[in-house]
């Protein structure tokens, strides 16, 4: 059996949400925010043993529109992928959108408003629409509105976006419950409600942040707010105190991390679920990881150098007949040669786009494996 058989066999349960939660940390969630991770089908994420998806449900509000989704059988149906799947609040896109651009829309007390550019179309985000969206998108991993500071603002700020964090959180709650009742007993099939740690820079509220979302209840936590440094270092000691205020046994996401160093860094800290962008638009520029030699048979470790980068566009490519990685089992590295790839992304074929997304992808789906067996024998 190839190692990807084996990973997706060991997967086979039946319950969606066992790759996510119940013993199979850590896990790393290509984005697929609208609905499609970029150029790629979800039978080539099967193959490459991708276990799970984030989809982004403002994206998906605007376009194509949940009601198109629902239509359509749902999430999973819609786009055919079997897996779980989160959906992320969106609240970060909103945020980001409207502090770029305040004719975008603007954030109150108890809801946000979004103002669609270049249209008159408007659109109004509550706690607990956000909620109903994701029940109809058919999520297996529902996450809360939250108010997202930037790294700059300051502590009066902060302060304010736990307090809201912390009521938008408890509505969130309270519409789940009220969704479940109706419409699910709470079986093996119920999605799970996630909620959001802000507190920026200040482990104060950082601590008091998921002290109070902890008495209301969920079934894991993300670590909200921007996790680097200016020079893109990541917080390491903002994301331990995160990790130390929430029980050992809750499911721990760190939204939007990130780089290979740093989720074997927040994997160490304690962290158990990541998703992130990175790899899949690094593969788009032509920016693919390879592994240093004996990774990752040996798991890499915070601090080791454990793989390099690879250019495709880079001309001493051109007639280079050597896979991009050896050790690599993706379609790209068993059937093709570097000299054909520099050569795809020479001719602009979109085939460069989609082998060297699935490679990337391949190299986090085996980067969680190692650090899963790691895992695995501590215990
Ligand atoms: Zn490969």
């Amino acid at each position: 059996m190839t190692e990807v058989a084996a990973e997706n066999q060991s997967d086979a349960s039946g319950d969606r949400r066992v790759p996510a939660i119940a013993g199979y940390p850590p896990v790393f969630l290509p984005d697929a925010t609208r609905a499609t991770v970029r150029g790629v089908s979800a039978q080539d994420l099967r193959d490459i043993g991708v276990p799970a998806l984030v989809v982004n449900t403002f994206h998906l509000m605007r376009r194509p529109g949940v009601r198109t989704i629902q239509s359509c059988g749902g999430i999973h149906r819609f786009m055919d992928w079997d897996r779980p799947i989160m959906s992320d609040s969106g609240g970060f896109q909103v945020y980001s959108l409207i502090r770029q651009n305040p004719e975008h829309g603007v954030i109150r007390a108890n809801e946000v408003i979004f103002r669609e550019p270049g249209t008159k179309e408007r659109w109004r985000l509550t706690p607990e629409r956000v909620v109903q969206l994701q029940f109809q998108l058919g999520s297996d991993i529902i996450v809360c509105l939250d108010d997202c500071t930037d790294a700059g603002d300051d502590a009066e700020q902060q302060r304010l976006a736990v307090e809201r964090t912390v009521r938008w959180a408890q509505r969130s709650r309270e519409e789940f419950e009220r969704l479940l009742g109706g419409k699910h007993s709470r079986g093996r099939q119920a999605p799970l409600l996630f909620a959001v740690v802000q507190g920026g820079a200040s482990e104060e509220l950082r601590r008091e942040c998921a002290a109070r979302l902890l008495e209301i209840g969920f079934d894991g936590f993300g670590f909200g707010g921007w996790p680097l440094t200016a020079d893109g270092a990541l917080l390491e000691d903002i994301l331990r105190v995160v990790v130390e205020a929430l029980p050992a046994d809750a499911p721990k996401h760190a939204l939007g991390i990130g780089a290979p160093e740093h989720v074997v860094t927040a994997q160490a800290l304690g962290y158990t679920m990541f998703d992130c962008s990175l790899p899949t638009r690094d593969a788009r520029r032509g920016r693919l990881y390879t592994w240093l030699p004996g990774y990752p048979e040996a798991a890499p470790r915070p601090g080791v150098p454990f793989y390099r980068t690879f250019y495709s566009r880079d001309t001493d490519h051109h007639a280079d007949p050597s896979p991009v990685d050896p050790g690599c089992d993706c379609p790209l590295c068993t059937r093709y040669s570097r000299a054909y790839l520099h050569h795809l992304t020479k001719v602009g074929d979109a085939g460069a786009e989609r082998l060297s997304t699935l490679h990337n992808l391949r190299f986090y789906a085996r980067l969680m494996a190692a650090l899963r067996r790691a895992e695995q024998l501590l215990q």
